[in-house]
């Protein structure tokens, strides 16, 4: 039911698909929302932010087209949902999250789940070190308001960056960034809410 409510809402790549279908995503929201967890809606975790939906996790990830070699940075772990799909379709994932908390309960759940390719931050991914990366692939999976210079110069040639770009509060667009020897391909996809990126590392555990 999960992949064909998947498949009606235009998601077509079988690997994604496959993927969307093995990972548990019931163990990645609050155990009072298990029944909830294949429902095509975000949910929320802990600290006041959210699990995406269902759909939109699969979009944003057919839309980076990732191989077994790429090497993937995600901002905002959250619940390291995301990162465990990504995970099974690309090389190596760094995920970053600034709540202490999430990003130690996502890293034990990847963990748990054999999830060995990914390695989860604790910081602010719109502020990275400079020797952090180059990525092959960058998904942002909380609405900013404008995409950071520092993270667009992270992005290899043949690179996708996929963020959400719009009003912190209210609606997003999906926006896809690919370099190419030529420069910088921007194309906007769909409209999206997210919960805003802010800056830091949280002061709350
Ligand atoms: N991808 C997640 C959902 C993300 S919700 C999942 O699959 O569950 C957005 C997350 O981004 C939140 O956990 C929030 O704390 C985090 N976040 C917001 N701003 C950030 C920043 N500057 N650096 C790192 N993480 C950030």
């Amino acid at each position: 039911m999960f992949q064909l409510s998947l498949r009606r809402r235009g998601i077509s790549d079988q690997a994604v698909l496959r993927t969307m279908e093995e990972v548990p995503r019931d163990l990645f929201v609050e155990e009072t929302d298990r029944d909830a967890a294949y429902r095509d809606s975000a949910l929320p975790i802990a600290c006041g932010q959210t699990i995406s939906q269902p759909f939109v996790v699969a979009y944003m990830t057919e839309q980076l087209q990732l191989q077994k070699k790429h090497r993937v940075l995600e901002i905002g772990a959250g619940s390291g949902y995301q990162a465990a799909v990504l995970s099974r379709l690309a090389g190596q994932v760094l995920t970053v999250e600034r709540y202490r908390k999430l990003a130690e309960a996502a890293r034990a759940r990847l963990e748990k789940l054999g999830c060995h390719n990914v390695e989860v931050m604790l910081g602010d991914g719109l502020n990275l070190p400079a020797n952090i990366g180059p990525f092959d692939r960058i998904i942002v999976t909380a609405a900013i308001e404008q995409l950071p210079e520092n993270l667009v110069e992270r992005l290899e040639v043949g690179g996708i960056l996929i963020a959400p770009i719009g009003p912190h509060h209210g609606v997003q667009t999906l926006v896809r960034l690919s370099r190419t020897e030529a420069g910088i391909e921007r194309k906007e996809l769909v409209e999206v809410r997210f919960v805003p990126a802010l800056p830091g590392v949280a002061r709350e555990l």
